[in-house]
């Protein structure tokens, strides 16, 4: 069982883990949603989240990309614009300093946004895809913001536009999924950030490292006992406080 920390009660863990990332040669780093809420961008699955007020079988599902495709641009439409609306945090600019410094491999992602690379992340894996980027249903080939916003068609084949996005019914990238894995095999430290790892398979990928894993969250998670420690905060704060030990 990991030890729990709110944060301020315990410098002490605070200092444990930059001591961690310092020592560290291979940090993986995965985040969720927690991240993003951060920046202002609203979830999908807690109490309240979006999927409280909009159904996803509705905007979210192959079906709904055939079925429904106006109002599956109209709600990309709203997702795009909280994006453009908003910025990566603090906590988003100190991941990506860590990565210029050697200090991070990788950063993982269920977030579908791109603040980590605007932020300055390079090597970033999107499990869930990119509402950033867009592409041709049939042909494959890339797209346009604008034309998938304007209900054009792909400029090669006529076929649907979507977004590069992970829809429900649809896997993960198996490219992006594989370079995950590898990259928590060779993981000396994992940190994730901003999820409660309830989400199959993503909660899987932490266990595949034989390193240290810290979990930085508002909320503890029920799979506590794979920590080595649980920094309770938010993501940008309790960053901030290990970033200040480094
Ligand atoms: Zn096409």
């Amino acid at each position: 069982m990991g030890n729990t920390s709110a944060l301020g009660a315990n410098e002490e863990a605070v200092r444990r883990v930059a001591a961690w990332i310092r020592d560290s040669r291979q940090t993986v780093v995965l985040t969720g949603s927690g991240m993003s809420t951060e920046s202002g961008i609203p979830d999908f699955r807690s109490q309240g989240g979006l999927w409280a007020r909009v159904d996803p079988r509705r905007v979210a599902t192959v079906e709904a990309l055939e079925a429904n495709y106006p109002e599956v641009r109209d709600f990309c439409r709203k997702r795009i614009e909280e994006i453009k609306r908003n910025r990566p945090h603090r906590g988003h600019e100190i991941l990506a300093g860590w990565e210029h410094d050697g200090r991070v491999r990788a950063v993982a992602t269920q977030n579908i946004g791109g603040f980590h690379q605007i932020a300055g992340s390079r090597t970033v894996h999107e499990l869930h895809g990119s509402l950033r980027r867009f592409h041709c249903r049939e042909c494959g080939r890339p797209a346009a913001e604008e034309e998938f916003l304007d209900g054009r068609p792909c400029r090669h084949c006529r076929g649907r536009l979507r977004p590069d996005v992970v829809m429900f019914g649809e896997l993960l990238p198996v490219d992006v999924w594989d370079a995950v894995v590898a990259a928590m095999h060779a993981a000396d430290l994992v940190l994730v950030i901003g999820t409660s790892l309830e989400v199959y398979p993503v909660n899987q990928l932490p266990a595949l490292s034989q390193g240290r894993r810290v979990l930085i969250n508002l909320e503890p998670t029920d799979q506590q006992a794979l920590f080595d420690e649980v920094l309770l905060g938010k993501a940008g704060e309790v960053l901030s406080a290990i970033d200040r030990e480094m």
